[in-house]
């Protein structure tokens, strides 16, 4: 699995402070997308434990 990015402080994604993971990867490949960088599995980093 690989990763675009990972918020460890995250207030813009829901209630309260949160770690965000965003994954790599998508099939719908909408017209709008603000992130069609990211639609390659294969983007960013690859994630290790
Ligand atoms: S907006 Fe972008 S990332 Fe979200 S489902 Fe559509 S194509 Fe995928």
């Amino acid at each position: 699995m690989h990763y675009a990015d990972i918020k460890k402080a995250d207030i813009a994604n829901g209630l309260g402070v949160r770690v965000s993971v965003f994954v790599s990867g998508c099939t719908h490949h909408c017209k709008n997308c603000f992130n069609s960088e990211a639609w390659d599995f294969n983007y960013g980093k690859e994630f290790t434990r």
